[in-house]
């Protein structure tokens, strides 16, 4: 992407021109949330200013209108992570929720004691809490694969924890915190060589990389809206149809029956049968808004541009004394997860926002990963296509300053 397209590009950020402390704003929190384009919020606008009427049960014009925008955002959503149908996508909450849904009802259906999940050592708390609140809930275990010294998953040791105790394997696509780029292709293949179904956490990879939910085979597939230029508060599950039919609903409400009696109730098809209550329907038209722009862009060209600004920004880290980048992966996202010397990576964190430069410092929601590298926590610098090799720059020569102030 020429520098001429990018600057275009920021200029559907207005975000982006703000001053923090009278200074250029670098966001480089994008793994965090990103930024919203224009197209996105005038959305949001556009739908509470022209239909706003709830969704599925009206006969009026507004209800109506509402219903189809909301209904053709579940088609774009399906287009874009090549669903093979549009019933198999369910507006929620968040990564979170999808995941906390499908560790519910599974494990309702499937699950009993004595089996086992699998999960990696890798995953954010959201794909590990679920997973631990179900096996506290059944007597089962949970099994963990770990990883090598750059932060690529042992797929020996993968292969021995898949047993016939094992009832579904739940992975990461794409680390939030060392930003290695899972091989969930060959996890899938092996998990269903023994029937296991697989659900990839693809909240750190669909902003980054083309995802084709059938060509990796995956049983469930989730991410968030707002890590993906879309609004907060809008997430995606999507799950083969053979699976979302034998699993119970997560949730009780309207929307997602057929017919109510005091004796007994019967439940909704898909998709209707996972959305209780009435959905965000804003969201979603606004989420489908989103992987519009990001697809005009092309996730191809994104995905180059933005390992650009990871070879860039790693090269120049790098220069720094004491600097330890975490998570080298060979197939790594834009995020750079990083310390230097003994200096506390809050304390960066601090000194860099002084400075305008945003980076999210800590344990980035993945505890036991941060424990098993026995550090403290990282700074960490994650990139998306409106970034440059300017603000890299900057960013590079406020880090300096901070160190040698901290040393
Ligand atoms: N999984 C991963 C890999 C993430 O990076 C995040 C967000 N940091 C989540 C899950 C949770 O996403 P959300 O908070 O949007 O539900």
């Amino acid at each position: 992407m020429d520098k001429q397209f990018i600057q275009n590009i920021r200029e559907d950020f207005p975000i982006l021109s703000e001053k923090v402390y009278n200074k250029e704003l670098v966001y480089f929190d994008n793994a965090a949330t990103t930024q919203k384009p224009k197209c996105v919020v005038e959305k949001i606008e556009q739908g509470y200013y022209r239909y706003n009427a709830n969704i599925h049960r009206g006969v009026h014009y507004l209800s109506q209108k509402a219903t189809e925008e909301h209904e053709a955002a579940r088609t774009t959503v399906a287009q874009f992570l090549n669903a093979e149908k549009r019933e198999e996508i369910i507006f929620t909450r968040g990564t979170t929720e999808a995941i906390n849904l499908v560790a519910f009802s599974f494990g309702e259906a499937f699950c009993h004691e004595g089996d086992e999940v699998i999960i990696s050592v890798m995953e954010h708390h959201s794909n590990i809490v679920p997973w631990q609140m179900l096996c506290e809930r059944k007597g089962m275990t949970l099994k963990v694969i770990p990883m090598n010294e750059r932060g690529e998953l042992e797929i020996e040791a993968f292969k021995a924890l898949l047993t016939e105790k094992t009832k579904i394997v739940s992975i990461a696509h794409v680390s939030n915190v060392l930003g290695t780029v899972n091989p969930v292709k060959e996890v899938i293949r092996l998990a269903h060589e023994k029937n296991i179904p697989v659900l990839v956490d693809g909240a750190q990879a669909v902003p980054h990389i083309p995802v084709n939910v059938q060509e990796l085979d995956a049983d469930f597939y989730v991410f968030s809206g707002h890590k993906i230029y879309g609004p907060t508060g809008i997430g995606v599950l999507y799950g083969k149809e053979n699976w979302l039919n034998a699993i119970p609903p997560y949730q009780g409400g309207g929307e997602m029956i057929q017919t109510v009696r005091f004796e007994k109730t019967t439940y909704n098809v898909l998709p209707f049968k996972f959305e209780a209550g009435t959905p965000d329907y804003i969201g979603s038209t606004a989420l489908a808004e989103a992987l519009r722009y990001v697809q005009n862009i092309g996730l191809e060209k994104i995905a180059a541009y933005e390992h650009e600004l990871l070879e860039y920004g790693t090269k120049l880290l790098n220069e720094i004394d004491g600097m330890r980048i975490i998570g080298t992966a060979k197939e790594k996202s834009s995020v750079i997860s990083f310390l230097v010397g003994n200096i506390h990576p809050y304390d960066i964190g601090m000194l860099l926002d002084k400075l305008g430069i945003a980076v999210r410092t800590g344990h980035h929601c993945a505890q036991p990963l941060i424990d098993s590298l026995e550090i403290p926590g990282t700074v960490r610098a994650s990139f998306a296509f409106y970034n440059t090799k300017e603000e890299i720059d900057q960013f590079v020569a406020a880090l300096k300053r901070v160190v040698i102030m901290l040393s």
